[in-house]
This record gives C-alpha cells, sequence and structure tokens, in this order.
C-alpha cells in the first residue's frame, strides 16, 4: 500500500480535548529537537527509514493558565519573584510522525514525553484522548 503524504493525511484534530493545528509541511527529522527524540524504527512495519513530521499546535483549554512568577520590587530595591497563573497560549508540544513505508502514525507528546501509535478513532471529531481519561459518551452496541 502506498502510504499517504502526511501533509493530506489527517491527524487527530484535538489532543486530551486540546485544539491542535497541525502543520500542512512535513518537517525533516534530522532537525533540532530538543530534547532530541530516541532513534526509533516503526512498530508496524519495522521500517529504519526517517519518519516525515510535523508539528502540532496545542491549544490551551478555556481558562487554562501556566504558572508563572511576576517580579516585585521591594522597598529597598530588592526584586522578588511570586508565584502567579497566567492565561495559557497555543504552544508547539505535539509531534505526529508518519512512517514513509506504512500508514502508521505515532504521536510524540513533548508535554508528559509519551508515544502514542494511532487508531481509526484518534482521527474521529473527538480526537485523541488519554486512555485513562474517563469517557462520557457511550455505546448502545
Ligand atoms: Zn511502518
Amino acid at each position: 500500500m502506498r502510504p499517504t503524504p502526511i501533509a493530506t493525511f489527517a491527524l487527530p484534530p484535538r489532543w486530551d480535548g486540546h485544539e491542535v493545528t497541525w502543520e500542512t509541511m512535513p518537517v525533516p527529522t534530522v532537525s533540532f529537537i530538543c530534547p532530541p527524540p530516541e532513534p526509533r524504527y516503526c512498530g508496524n512495519c519495522g521500517s529504519f527509514f526517517p519518519p516525515l513530521m510535523v508539528r502540532g499546535l496545542r491549544h490551551p483549554l478555556d481558562g487554562e493558565t501556566f504558572d508563572s512568577t511576576r517580579a516585585k520590587t521591594g522597598r529597598f530595591g530588592r526584586t522578588v519573584h511570586i508565584p502567579t497563573e497566567v492565561p495559557a497560549w497555543p504552544v508547539y508540544d505535539l509531534a505526529a510522525f508518519r512512517c514513509p513505508t506504512c500508514p502508521t502514525d505515532e504521536v510524540w507528546d513533548i508535554r508528559t514525553d509519551e508515544w502514542w501509535e494511532l487508531d481509526l478513532d484518534d482521527y474521529g471529531p473527538a480526537g485523541s484522548t488519554h486512555p485513562d481519561t474517563v469517557h462520557e459518551e457511550t455505546n448502545d452496541a
């Protein structure tokens, strides 16, 4: 089977509930990623050919915040950093890898340093959710 180019292939529109914007052009996997991922082979076909990769921009949930600090200068000119929370912003912290020899996609969640091989459910409108997440949907099957 001829693999579909990753740029024209749908990827999960959501990741653990977060909306994701995937890049449309694959970038060479020799590009620098910090920290660099382990050398990998395809778990489906065993190919060691470098996979195609696109980055995913994970958008924040409504009301989500990031931990931060704000600087406050005291009476004697000393600056202290006080913990605070700031509104979250979109972050490129997902990377999708397409095997060049079979239609297998894996996603590296850089935020949790977890690798996920996608299955058909992940491409649906609800996207990919962590298996520990309790699904509110029920099947009447
Ligand atoms: Zn493969």
